[in-house]
């Protein structure tokens, strides 16, 4: 079977969770290669076999080149460990999951890993069409879109549970489309987090040296009041020939007044530190 083909059969097998982009009503058909609202809005697959929700295009400055850098750090494990513990915060039934920026899908990948012999029904977005194409091209049996956080294409309780790695949030959204009582699983950085690499382009005294999530923290527990913080913290061996990858996967080398980094610096970057928080909440 073709890979488009076996997109639109991930989609017709739970057409009910979608809902339409311009008018919110529930998209009800999927006739040929277009998935149709109750009012006859029409949202076509795409070539690659995902679709676009987006009315306009995406503003984005996460290229290709930026998803695959962080495909190959991903693929090598950087994240592993944060997504071994969501998996474990989960039950053992089959469940929807919703992964919210899901960039080029390797994250959700391994969360499928982490459940053999679980038929998860897997969605992941981005806002990135970089992002969405290089995830539709991954061997997994999940649906990839390019959506809006703030505007997401699914009907009310359509989910289990949303994950969410390093990515804005809209509670409201997310309260929105989960399952009564279902599971938000949020993972923000500390002030650790990628420590070497900030040290490397800033220096040690710099401001963006450090980050600080004291405001993501507070925001998460004023809407959950009830959720709970797990720290996860480890040293992640960059492999050989991927310490330029690591810097290229990260935001944090458009910033101002950085180091011009030579091959020698970067080859300082042998062990990173990867030091995170797993926000854990229920729909309340
Ligand atoms: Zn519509």
């Amino acid at each position: 079977m073709k890979k488009v083909e076996k997109k639109r059969q991930l989609v017709a097998q739970h057409l009910e969770i979608f809902r339409c982009p311009v008018c919110h009503q529930p998209i009800t058909k999927l006739v040929g290669n277009s998935i149709v609202c109750t009012q006859g809005h029409q949202i076509d697959f795409n070539k690659h076999g995902y679709l676009h929700f987006l009315k306009g295009a995406a503003d984005t400055e996460y290229g290709r080149e930026m998803f695959l850098a962080r495909r190959q750090l991903l693929s090598a494990g950087l994240f592993k460990p944060i997504v071994r513990q969501i998996a474990q915060t989960l039950p053992n039934r089959a469940l929807k999951i919703l992964d919210v920026g899901t960039g080029e899908g390797t994250p959700l990948k391994q969360l499928a890993g982490f459940r053999p012999g679980i038929t998860d029904y897997l969605v992941g977005f981005d806002i990135s069409k970089a992002g969405i194409t290089l995830a539709t091209q991954l061997d997994l049996p999940a649906f990839f879109c390019v959506a809006d956080l703030r505007q997401l294409p699914f009907v009310n309780d359509s989910f289990d549970v949303v994950t969410e790695l390093f990515s804005p949030s809209d509670y409201a959204e997310f309260n929105r489309v989960l399952k009564p009582n279902g599971q938000l699983l949020k993972v923000i950085p500390n002030s650790d987090y990628l420590i070497e690499v900030r040290h490397l382009l800033y220096g040690s005294t710099a401001r963006h040296s450090h980050y600080d999530n004291s405001r993501v923290r507070e925001l998460f527990a004023k809407h959950y009041p009830g959720s709970r913080v797990q720290r996860i913290r480890y040293r992640f061996t960059v492999p050989t020939g991927l310490q330029a990858a690591l810097v290229e996967m990260t935001p944090l080398h458009w910033g101002k007044g950085i180091r011009q980094l030579t091959a020698t610096a970067l080859a300082k970057l042998r062990v990173v530190t990867v030091d995170v928080s797993l926000l854990m909440a229920r729909k309340n």
